[in-house]
């Protein structure tokens, strides 16, 4: 600060001092701030550049983690694809399948099975001639036949005794009805019998809806292996296991074999009007579609509709219309009530048209030891009223 006696030069200098000195510590406190902020925005962007850094390692380790669990997942998908086609064919490597799919129907699998039926809309464009018609209604017969006397009546239940050959032969009829082999069929009905309308019966229509009891149990995965603990008197015979390995065979070669028929009848005898494509649809397609819905109204209907007379634990039921469409098995109840009978009508007036066939083939001694149903089975344990 200037003084009175102090020469007015001396006080300029002395404040320029002190304005310098001051400069000066703005100065120096300036460049103090200006470098603290310069670390501060370094260290920012520092910790910037360090969380963008983990935030990508991050993103890019859950990409690959999304990526390898897709590769694993479609090559499942693929693997289990391919083995549903492989099944197509050739039913020994069943896949293995998560548990909560085994009840749902497997699509691809089943594509045969929808094909068959999607296939009869071709009789719209074959026509129809007597001689198509007729060879659909015989296939009918023998097949339903082979199917009543021989995949259930035999097969299933033992019901009477034939040769190694008959066995084989109503088998290979039985196997071209496209309702899988023997082996399976027999496996499956038994564990039917041990388990009817309970819990366990994969086709009761008292547990499971009537879709489900009549074509939707076998068309999951829960259904398609064969349970060869259940039929250990079968999986002996290594013709039989055959037949039910490969079930596909035997249906493709008719299939064949009527196409190459209505093609040489066409050629030779032009009178019958048919023709290779009209003799497969009608002969193959359209007689297998109704023979196979026929046979599954016993798993379906026959346990809701008709009359019982017996008291089984089931709901199986006597249906005179289902005994005549299935050749005597609409006596349902009758053949709950003693499965191991060769007859399914128990009275005369019960018509039962595999018995009858069974009868002729003992008379001629290809099959023997036809199980009869007791009169004291025949009379007993009645439902009331
Ligand atoms: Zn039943
Ligand atoms: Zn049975």
């Amino acid at each position: 600060m200037s003084t009175a006696n102090e020469h007015p030069a001396t006080s300029s200098v002395l404040h320029a001092a002190q304005i310098e000195e001051a400069m000066s510590e703005t100065i120096v406190e300036a460049r103090r701030r200006v470098g603290q902020a310069a670390h501060q925005v370094e260290t920012a962007a520092m910790d910037a550049m360090e969380s963008a850094r983990a935030c990508a390692s991050e993103a890019k380790d859950r990409a690959q983690v999304a990526i390898d669990g897709t590769v694993i997942r479609t090559r499942g998908l693929w693997r289990r694809a391919v083995l549903a086609v492989v099944n197509w064919f050739d039913t020994a490597h069943q896949p293995a399948v998560d548990p909560a799919a085994l009840d749902r129907i497997a699509w691809l699998r089943i594509l045969p099975f929808i094909g068959l039926h999607v296939a009869c809309i071709g009789v719209f464009f074959t026509g129809v001639s007597w001689f198509a018609f007729l060879v659909a209604v015989l296939l009918y017969v023998i097949r339903m036949f082979a199917i009543t006397g021989f995949y259930h009546r035999y097969f299933s239940h033992k019901s009477f005794k034939t040769s190694r050959p008959m066995q084989f032969l109503f088998g290979l009829i039985g196997a071209s009805s496209v309702q899988r082999g023997p082996l399976w069929w027999a496996a499956h009905h038994r564990h039917h019998h041990r388990h009817s309308d309970q819990p366990g019966d994969l086709h009761s229509p008292v547990q499971h809806s009537f879709w489900r009891s009549h074509m939707g149990w076998f068309l999951t995965p829960r259904a398609f292996p064969t349970d060869a603990a259940a039929i250990p008197d079968l999986v002996k015979f290594p013709e039989l296991r055959f037949l039910d390995r490969f079930d596909i065979f035997v249906p493709v070669a008719l299939a064949t074999g009527l196409f190459v028929l209505g093609g040489l009848l066409e050629e030779h005898v032009p009178g019958l009007g048919t023709s290779g494509p009209q003799l497969l649809f009608w002969g193959f397609f359209v007689s297998t579609v109704v023979l196979f819905h026929a046979t599954v109204t016993i798993n379906s209907l026959a346990h809701v509709w008709g009359k019982r007379r017996y008291n089984t634990r089931d709901q199986s039921r006597n249906n005179f219309w289902l005994a005549l469409l299935t050749f005597g098995e609409g006596w349902h109840n009758n053949h709950h009530h003693f499965p191991g009978a060769a007859r399914q009508g128990f009275f005369w007036w019960e018509i039962d048209l595999t018995w009858y066939a069974l009868k002729i083939l003992s008379f001629v001694g290809l099959i023997w030891d036809l199980k009869p149903v007791p009169d004291r089975i025949r009379r007993g344990q009645r439902v009331r009223g």
